[in-house]
Order: structure tokens, then sequence, then C-alpha cells
């Protein structure tokens, strides 16, 4: 936080005043949401929140050895066909908070030792982010704000963030309008997302590093790889190193699979292939950038650093492992999928959850090993209506490293 409370409080006003005619992203749906009313996000005036806690599947840079502080919001300014985290950008699941609570979790997630406060899709709740940032810093929040965004963002809201927001990490979704009007619903996101990534690097530059290798500052982008060349990372990879800049540090990912409606287009049914992922590496470096983090490759997952084009396998992806689990008891119609799902999410797991025929519940996990002796743990316990009799585990070596959890029904 580089500004006085007397500011933050100036920011939170003028946040505030935009919502009387939500211009608080790209979309200007113009809806008076103080009046309950309701735009493409249909958030209201409140933020909700769908989950909290420490994260241990986020980039290397953000996790520290506590995990980053993440806090999911429910909707999204984007309807994207094949969001992996539907349930929660779509349908909202999650809970209203007032400002008060959202301080309450800032606070907790300090408290716990997070290494930042990761706000994953705060876009359409930045007043009510802001608002509650003002309380949670008169009673010491102090942590590092991280904007966890989709990349549609508002130039006008980016710069009343200025000097709160210490690590912009958008997501750079595509190359060409078409396909982000066919794959998100957005007429104009090439544009709007470039116009965006220049104002956040302006504000904070190229992602810079504490001596534990933990961010503090700076601008890291996330690119998802879509099949057949959809994401457009040729166009993306050039602009980054062109009009951002070479330094830029990129998570280029991998864990597309098909989710929510991506059955309505035939080239969103399957993953990528390795080649896919491949090219799209090559991509990067032919362009200029050499600040990036790769997930597969013919080593496993690992980490590509410095200009000498070296590929090193990172400690992080080291203890990469696979949990098999089948939980007995009463676990069957008392959400006990859908809290699996959103406890793995938490703790940036990928796998799946299914009700096998014989009423218990299969649970299939990847992650780091600590993060899955924690779903383990959970896995004893469940929801809060189930009845959990025994949990029988399996360890096995990861198959893949991706971080989306899916419910199989
Ligand atoms: S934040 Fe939501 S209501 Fe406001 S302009 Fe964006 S999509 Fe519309």
């Amino acid at each position: 936080m580089r500004i006085s409370k007397r500011e933050l409080e100036g920011r939170a006003e003028a946040l505030g005043r935009r919502l009387s005619r939500c211009s608080l992203c790209p979309n200007g749906c113009a809806v008076d949401r103080w009046a309950d009313g309701r735009g493409r996000c249909r958030s209201g005036a409140s933020a909700r929140v769908a989950s909290f806690g420490p994260h241990f599947g986020e980039e290397r840079v953000l996790v520290g050895s506590a995990g980053s502080g993440t806090i999911f919001f429910s909707g999204c300014n984007l309807v994207c066909l094949y969001c992996q985290n539907w349930t929660i950008s779509q349908e909202r699941e999650g809970t209203d908070v007032a400002d008060e609570e959202l301080a309450g979790i800032l606070l907790s997630l300090q408290r716990a030792g997070c290494a930042n406060a990761n706000l994953v899709t705060p876009t359409p709740h930045a007043a009510s982010i802001v608002r509650a940032l003002v309380l949670a810093v008169e009673a010491g929040f102090e942590r590092p704000i991280v904007w966890n965004c989709g990349g549609y963002e508002s130039v006008e809201v980016l710069q009343v963030l200025d000097g709160i927001v210490d690590i912009y990490m958008p997501d750079l979704k595509y190359g060409n309008d078409d396909v982000g009007r066919q794959l998100s619903g957005i007429p104009d996101y090439v544009r709007r997302s470039q116009q965006a990534l220049r104002e956040m690097h302006r504000q904070v530059g190229d992602l810079v590093m504490d001596a534990d290798g933990i961010a503090r500052r700076g601008l890291l982008v996330r690119h998802l790889i879509l099949p057949e060349g959809l994401a457009g990372t040729d166009r993306i990879v050039r602009f980054l190193a062109r009009e951002i800049s070479p330094d830029t540090y990129v998570n280029l990912m991998d864990q597309y699979r098909p989710c929510y409606r991506a059955a309505e287009r035939p080239e969103l049914r399957r993953r990528i292939t390795p080649e896919e992922y491949a090219a799209a590496q090559t991509l990067a470096r032919t362009a200029g950038l050499h600040r990036f983090r790769v997930a597969r490759s013919p080593l496993g997952s690992v980490h590509w650093a410095g200009r000498t084009a070296r590929w090193e396998a990172t400690d992080v992806m080291k203890d990469e492992q696979r949990l098999e689990a089948i939980v007995h008891g009463d676990v069957q119609g008392v959400f006990f999928r859908h809290h699996t799902r959103l406890e793995a999410t938490r703790l940036g797991l990928s796998g799946t959850v299914r009700n096998l025929a014989d009423g218990t519940v299969e649970v299939i996990a990847e992650g780091p090993h600590a993060a899955l002796e924690r779903l383990l743990a959970w896995l004893h316990r469940g929801p809060e209506m189930a009845r959990v009799e025994r949990v029988d585990a399996r360890w096995r070596d990861a198959k893949e490293a991706s971080s989306g959890f899916v419910i199989l029904r």
C-alpha cells in the first residue's frame, strides 16, 4: 500500500460512486447496484465470496511457506464457455459479505502468515474491496495486494487502484477479438486488455522478488493455451515482448480441459497436446520473452529461467503427487462433492470427485504433497452434514500438472 489512509478512503468513495451507474469494468452496464440493479456480472452492492484461505497451487513466487492468501470472489464480468470455476463465476456460488467481514478475512489471511492477499476475480467487487481495505489497514493489514483478474479491466478503475495494488496478475486470454466474442462474449477483449496491461505495467513495472524469491511488486501475466491455437498465443507473446516488456513474467498454462459449455465448440472438446504446448513455448522464446513459468515438458513440470534458455525443475513441482481416496459413510446427498471441490480448489489441487454406485465418494487429486495431506485431513471430516466412517487412501506419482478440479456426475 503506497497511499495514505485518507487517500484510500477517497479512492473507496470514488469506486462506490461508480456503482450508481456501474462502470467498474469495460462492460459499462450502467445499472444502479446500490438499488440492487444487476449487470452482466450479476453482482450486487456487497462483495460475494466463495471461499478463502492459504492457497499452495499458485505460482511459486506467490506462495512462500504459508501459501498465497487467496479470496475467491463470486461472479465474473466475462462469460467464458470453458470456465473451470463456472459454479463460482457464473452461478455465483458464495456468500454476500459486509465490508467488515471482508476486512476480517484479509486480516485472518495475514495472521495465517500468507505472503499476500490474492484477490481472484476482484473486478466486480472493486468498491467493496477498497472499502474493506480501509478497515483492514486501520487494523494493521500490510500484505501485498494481488489483483488476479481476467484482463478485461477499465483503465479508469485501474487508475483509482494505483498505489493500492502491488501485483497485477491478469489473464491475457485472446489475441483475436472474434475469438473473444465467441468464447467469452466480449467484442473488444484485445483492445481493452492491452490498454489495461499498459496501465498495470505503468503502475508497478516488471515483477520484482524479495531475497526469498517471493513477489513483492510488479506484473505477472497468465496465458491459457487453448486447442487449435484459439488463444492467439503468437500475438499475445509478441505484444508482451514488444509493447509491455521483454522482462514480463509470464505463466504459460497448459491446464485447459473441457468444462461448463465447452462442448458447444468442437475445438474446445479436448485438452491441448504436448506439441501445442511446446509450440507455445517456442513462440514465447522467439518473441523475446525469457521470464516464464511453463507447466509441462518432456522433463515433467519445469521452470524456464534466464536468458540462457536453461530448463530447470522447480522445487515446488518436484514433490507433486497423486492422492486416490475412497470416502465411506454418509457421504452422498450431503454436498460432499461440492465441498470437496471447493476445498481442493482452495488448496490449488487438480483432480476429480464423484459418487460411486456403492455409496462411497471417490476423490482423485494431484498437486504438492503438503496440500494433498491437507485435503486428506479434510476428507476425514468432510462437510458439516456428512458422517465420514473411514477414508481409504493410496499415494501415486503425479500424472499431470494441472490446477482444475471438477465434479464428475
Ligand atoms: S462490474 Fe458487473 S455490473 Fe459493473 S460494468 Fe462490469 S459487468 Fe457490468
